[in-house]
């Protein structure tokens, strides 16, 4: 039996794109009236809308690391539920921060026009969320798909996420392994990493993070928190060797 800790993100899913038992990795953090969301995969919507996240809102701010759809397959319903039916037509309350111009032809495409949300396409910003909460945001390139490049400009990202005297927080999306950055650091309160059983092309195998991690105290690995499983991921294993597995709502 695996004592329960609270991670500073919450999340609807944390699975990979083919998993059944679990929902698409998205994440969660409410700051006062404002809902943050990082990725919303295709079955995201359902599920932060069902534990009614979206309820008595002031603003929701969706950061995508890309567009693979089990990370931005329901922003589009998502973005547009929320222009009809919560915001009254005010498309300032909804917030995408990603920074390739190609997530608008991605909403576009889908019915979806920019008059519907603001779209902040800075790689590094600082937002103020609710009254009185600022936050500081870094998206980095990931090496994860060169497909979903566009113009030579990176369509696959990290992102951290920063408010002083609050938290430090590293959310890596689909990295194709461990950055060496991320391991030589003790900055963050929390990495959350995505990791597989087994290495396929644009994942992180379980060995690979460990062995990444491996210079890691036990107290330090327990500030990273592992989500994007397969349904076969061994979390028992993972705990026993001192990380951090993400649970859902
Ligand atoms: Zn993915
Ligand atoms: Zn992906």
């Amino acid at each position: 039996m695996r004592m329960e800790k609270k991670s500073i993100l919450s999340f609807v899913g944390n699975g990979d794109g083919f998993a059944t038992k679990r929902s698409n990795t998205c994440a969660y953090l409410e700051a006062g009236k404002d809902l943050i969301v990082i990725d919303c995969g295709f079955d995201a919507f359902a599920k932060l809308r069902d534990v009614g996240l979206f309820d008595g809102k002031a603003n929701v701010h969706f950061f995508i690391t890309h567009l693979h759809c089990d990370h931005a397959g329901s922003l589009a319903v998502a973005v547009s539920y929320l222009y009809h039916k919560v915001f009254d037509g005010c498309a300032s309350h909804i917030r995408v921060h990603f920074p390739n111009a190609s997530i608008v032809d991605f909403l576009k495409a889908q019915g979806v026009g920019e008059d519907e949300y603001y779209f902040n396409i800075n790689r590094w910003d600082e937002i103020e969320i609710g009254d009185d909460y600022k936050l500081e945001y870094i998206f980095e390139e990931n090496d994860h798909d060169d497909n979903l490049s566009v113009n030579g400009i990176s369509g696959t990202w990290s992102v951290e996420l920063v408010s002083t005297g609050r938290y430090n927080i590293y959310y890596g999306g689909d990295s194709a392994g461990v950055k060496d950055r991320i391991t030589r650091t003790r900055i963050y309160d929390e990495i959350y990493h995505e990791v597989c059983s087994v290495k396929t092309q644009g994942h992180t195998s379980y060995e690979e993070l460990k062995d990444a991690f491996s210079h890691f105290t036990r107290s330090e690995r327990a500030r990273i928190w592992l989500m994007h499983m397969d349904d076969d991921f061994d979390e028992q294993q993972a705990v026993d060797d001192g990380f951090n597995v993400t649970t859902t709502v």
